[in-house]
């Protein structure tokens, strides 16, 4: 015994079989606000923390725990990710995102051990669906691909979370983005579960047949398990308009004509809503507006911004920050960056968002077209641009890495805001904050997208259709109602500054105390 690490040591003394127990109540109630419930954690930190006895709790031994709580803190954190580590090994983006918001949470472990069982209860998807989806291309072949569709947590409404098509997507990358989809959803102030979706399908150089065809059996392996009342897919990335008008068309083919709100993201002409395109970009940059005005008195108007990706989320965050008179200088995809070194106008965006809709073009097209730009192979923007003040990673996964916050911050940017899910390594983050960047994390800063599909839910239900003017202002209130959520939950438990901390606080506690709620489910 004496060999093993006190993480591993403590997991041995956790009970196997599941052990988030909604009885007896926990002495904090999972209900209190977050101001009462640091007043509670001050008044027990004071003095020695009295450790529930082993008979009570069943969990912990006295010895196995420090009573110091930064240490006990950082003890259960250890034990919670190797809870997730034991089980799925295999899954390091899991375990990123498991570590992440683990450790956002070690002092609510160190309050009451409830906190650490609700955790550990999450870590589980309530289901995991795995299936074949065959297709024929254009040349007669029978293809087959993988898809997937994870319901991760409904202790707040029905399933909701996106789906990709994109061949790295497999397990890990579902469970992954599953997990950090309940964190946003609960911040949305939405009444929303926590799901995701896709599969290994490429859809770059399909014709259009293909999409439809590949779209339409991957609906019929999906069809028994999503509902509008259970799970409400939507799209990520490669799947826009028109992948989500295929899928709901053959839904409705599946059920009979049965015409539901099964998908959001569909058109505004049969039960989209308005703004649901523009709403992830567009709710970005209206959280890193609030974001800068609150911790650096600062505003969009003349800051230099560099976006990567050029796909939805990138597209519509360059057109709201030209609206509010910011400058975006960059764009990117798989292969380069562009960049435009006086900035993008509206003319400029509008012929980059020309460019992308014809599908499979690539940026270079953009660059043959405008000479005031130059095409960088290979490149991030963050390697690109010597002088700007913001950053918006809006691709994809671990796409800004240590050495890309260092450049950031030489450059002089004060500010990151993640439009992409995970975009930022956690070696980048500490980086980017030890240097006095605001860093917005994406399960707030790019919650817009999912809000507005709990709008468009609601339109649907109510079969009514709000204007573009109304859903905006919607948006617009509910990312400055997630700005403040997060920073008030941070300053609370730690600094105003640390957003990434008080999202996850502020999102967990929801979700716990609905689990709570709702007994061992
Ligand atoms: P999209 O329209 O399909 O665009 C994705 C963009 O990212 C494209 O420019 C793509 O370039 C680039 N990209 C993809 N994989 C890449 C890689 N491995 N390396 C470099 N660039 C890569 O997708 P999207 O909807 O904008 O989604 C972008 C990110 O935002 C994703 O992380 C997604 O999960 C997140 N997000 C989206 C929404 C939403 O409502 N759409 C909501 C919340 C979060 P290529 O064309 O070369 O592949």
């Amino acid at each position: 015994m004496k060999s093993l690490t006190p993480p591993l040591l403590l997991l041995l003394l956790l009970p196997l079989t599941s052990s988030f127990n909604p009885l007896p109540p926990p002495r904090l109630p999972l209900t209190l606000s977050v101001k009462q419930n640091a007043f509670e954690r001050d008044l027990r930190f004071k003095g020695a923390v009295n450790f529930r006895p082993v008979e009570e709790t069943g969990y912990f031994r006295d010895e196995t725990l420090s009573c110091d709580p930064k240490v006990r803190a950082s003890q259960l954190v250890e034990a919670a990710v190797s809870v997730a580590k034991k089980r799925d090994p295999d899954q390091s983006l899991f375990i990123q995102t498991v570590t992440e918001v683990a450790t956002s949470l070690g002092p609510l472990f160190a309050e009451t051990d409830e906190y650490f069982f609700a955790f550990k209860h999450m870590l589980e998807p309530e289901q995991l669906y795995q299936f074949r989806v065959p297709w024929v291309d254009d040349s007669g072949r029978t293809r087959v691909q993988r898809g997937f569709r994870v319901q991760f947590s409904s202790a707040l409404g029905p399933y909701k979370g996106g789906l990709r098509y994109h061949p790295s997507v497999g397990v890990d990358t579902i469970k992954f983005l599953g997990f950090e989809q309940i964190f946003k959803n609960a911040l949305t102030t939405l009444n929303l579960g926590g799901g995701k979706g896709g599969s290994d399908f490429d859809p770059k150089g399909k014709s259009e047949a293909e999409i439809m065809r590949f779209c339409q059996s991957f609906m019929t392996a999906l069809e028994p398990y999503i509902g509008p009342n259970r799970d409400v897919p939507a799209g990520d990335i490669g799947v826009g308009g028109r992948e989500i008008g295929y899928l709901f068309g053959q839904y409705k083919r599946l059920n009979q004509g049965r015409f539901e709100g099964v998908l959001t993201g569909k058109s505004a002409d049969w039960g989209g809503s308005y703004v649901r395109p523009e709403a992830t970009g567009w709710g970005l940059v209206f959280f890193s507006e609030e974001a800068m005005k609150d911790l650096k008195g600062e505003k969009l108007k003349n800051k230099r911004c560099a976006l990567s990706g050029s796909g939805n989320v990138a597209q519509f965050a360059a057109q709201q920050l030209l609206k509010l008179g910011a400058v975006p200088v960059t764009f990117s995809d798989s292969s380069g960056t562009i960049y435009e070194p006086d900035g993008f106008t509206v003319e400029k965006l509008d012929l980059l968002m020309e460019v992308k809709a014809v599908r499979g073009a690539r940026l270079t097209d953009y660059a043959a077209k405008s000479p005031t730009s130059s095409y960088h192979a290979g490149a991030r923007p963050w390697s690109v641009v010597d002088e700007l003040d913001l950053a918006f990673p809006c691709a994809t996964q671990n796409e800004l890495e240590e050495q890309d916050a260092i450049n950031l911050i030489k450059a002089g940017c004060i500010g990151v805001f993640e439009g992409a899910n995970m975009p930022t390594t956690p070696g980048a983050v500490e980086i980017l904050e030890a240097g006095g960047c605001v860093f917005g994390p994406a399960k707030a800063a790019n919650a817009g997208g999912v809000a507005v599909s709990g709008l468009e839910m609601a339109q649907n239900a109510q079969m009514t259709q709000w204007t573009g003017d109304d859903v905006e202002k919607k948006l617009n209130a509910i990312m400055k109602d997630i700005y403040h959520q997060c920073a008030d939950c941070a300053e609370t438990y730690h600094d105003r500054t640390q957003i990434k901390e008080g999202a996850n606080i502020a999102a967990f506690l929801k979700v716990a105390a609905a689990l709570r709620e709702q007994g061992a489910v």
